[in-house]
């Protein structure tokens, strides 16, 4: 595909990617909740998006985005029943539920950071929102989509559906929805148990508390990410992302709240990313089959053999497209792993590749080819196939089997630049683990030294070249150039 093609869960079908207002793209994911450490599998869908957000902005779109946290709200059974997720870690732990909130923020963007994710632009608190939060409820109440009892607020359901197809993003029925779910039980409050909250009243025990025109409550979580994102890229945007896990009811509720809100569908493409599954289980905290990123990276974990790198963890993740599903297991990372140096290894030959007058290589073709399985609903695992095949010809024309000019290594270095650091975000590692960095010093260097003899400046090329000898690095002369070594 030519142009950029996504798949839009809504549609259930690839569409061409035109935004609202372009060259501006509002893209928002919804964030974790915060109340204990990220596993693996949520951190696949961050790392699925950052794939997202790094197309859009290599394509040159002015991307504005926005990626929540969950700080309060998100009850223990994903809808209205249970404790608040953090308030009961809080409590558990006797600690402040900031406190909480703090403590896995900074593990969340600790683990971002190491899997060299993007930070958004934007990323707001559903603490931070609770007066937008409060406004949008009375906007609801007041279109006639929203009742007030004992002070709750509850959205409903059924009226919606009257006018509405509720139920359009995740393929459900209504009549089948209603029929699947229980009766309401004599305390229950709600007109019909399909209602999801906008507002709780605040049990005199429940600590994260806020006052609101039908009393002291907290916000519902659907809400949340409802306000958050209008709030940030308008009451109409272009994408919105999340697991697939969220579609039902969380992603479906916000359609329902916004266009009761505002009277129109908020959100232009949604995107839904795949689970990471462990023996064929989605990955989760409450199964009890969740790894920890830390785990991964030292091996300590009782099904790993060794401990692997972030970026193989990172690369193995790519290997799969976002919307199918990806199992972990040890074997599964050690052959990524092998994948992941085989292709850095060629990275590194590229600087020190022979050079011809003629090239017998097609760049563009190659060009061509990434940004076809990129423009095709941002296909990683395609791309990273294209990328084998380029690999397999720089070690062609390293073995001297294949001619190339400078012209041609100079778009492969920008093409690998492009697509292997830019959008996939791999960071170069070596085999042993150590960053890349001393590569690019040392090569950096070396340059320097060799303009120095091309003047014949020959004190500082000397002077370089015993500093070297003093930190046991030999540079050597040779008829391709310099090389060096560690003594
Ligand atoms: P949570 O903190 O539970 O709200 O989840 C944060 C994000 O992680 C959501 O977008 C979930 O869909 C996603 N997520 C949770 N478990 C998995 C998994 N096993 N694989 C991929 N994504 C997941
Ligand atoms: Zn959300």
């Amino acid at each position: 595909m030519d142009t950029l093609h996504i798949y839009n869960t809504l549609s259930g079908k690839k569409e061409p990617f035109e935004p609202i207002n372009p060259p501006f793209v509002g893209l928002y994911v919804c964030g974790p909740t915060v109340y204990s450490s990220v596993h693996l599998g949520n951190c696949r869908t961050f790392i699925s998006f950052d794939i997202v957000n790094r197309y859009l902005r290599y394509l040159d779109y002015k991307v504005r985005y926005v990626r929540n946290i969950t700080d309060a709200g998100h009850l223990e059974n994903d809808a209205d029943e249970g404790e608040d997720k953090i308030s009961k870690k809080a409590r558990l732990e006797s600690l402040d539920p900031m406190q909480i909130v703090q403590t896995y923020s900074l593990d969340f963007h600790d683990k971002m950071a190491i899997f060299n994710t993007l930070s958004p632009d934007i990323e707001p608190t559903a603490t931070g929102h609770i007066v937008e939060q409060i406004e949008i409820i009375q906007n609801i109440i007041a279109k006639g989509y929203a009742y007030e009892i004992n002070g709750s607020v509850y959205f409903d359901v059924i009226k919606y559906a009257e006018v509405e197809n509720y139920g359009a993003l995740s393929g459900r029925k209504i009549d089948e929805l209603i029929s699947g779910t229980r009766d309401l039980d004599s305390q229950d409050e709600k007109r019909n148990s399909l209602d999801f909250a906008l507002w709780k009243k605040a049990s005199p025990l429940h600590i994260m508390r806020w006052k609101s025109p039908w009393g002291i409550g907290f916000p519902g979580w659907h809400l949340e990410c409802s306000v958050m994102s209008t709030k940030y890229l308008g009451e109409s945007f272009d994408i919105h992302g999340g697991g697939m896990d969220l579609k039902f009811p969380h992603h479906e509720c916000e359609i329902a709240q916004n266009k009761a809100a505002h009277g129109k569908h908020a959100v232009k493409y949604w995107l839904h990313g795949n689970m990471l599954t462990f023996e064929g289980k989605k990955m989760s905290k409450s199964l009890g089959n969740s790894i920890l990123p830390d785990e991964l990276f030292t091996g300590e974990h009782p099904l790993l053999t060794k401990g692997f790198h972030p970026m193989v963890v990172r690369f193995f993740m790519l290997q799969a497209h976002y919307r199918s599903t990806l199992d972990f297991s040890n074997e599964a990372l050690e052959a990524s792993e092998k994948g992941f140096f085989r292709l850095m290894t060629a990275i590194k030959l590229i600087d020190s590749l022979p050079v011809s007058d003629i090239t017998e290589v097609d760049i563009e073709n190659h060009s061509k080819l990434f940004h076809r399985a990129m423009n095709d609903d941002f296909n990683s695992p395609i791309l990273i196939g294209h990328l084998f095949d380029l690999v397999k010809v720089i070690n062609s024309i390293s073995d001297g089997r294949v001619k190339t000019n400078q012209e041609t290594i100079d778009k492969m270095k920008a093409l690998i630049n492009d697509f292997v650091i830019d959008v996939l975000g791999l960071k170069p590692v070596d085999e042993d683990g150590n960053q890349s960095v001393l590569n690019g010093l040392m090569n950096l260097i070396v340059e320097m030294r060799k303009r120095a003899r091309l003047s014949k400046d020959w004190d500082t090329s000397d002077a370089i070249r015993d500093q070297l000898n003093e930190l046991k690095i030999i540079v050597k002369d040779g008829k391709d150039g310099a090389t060096w070594e560690i003594k």
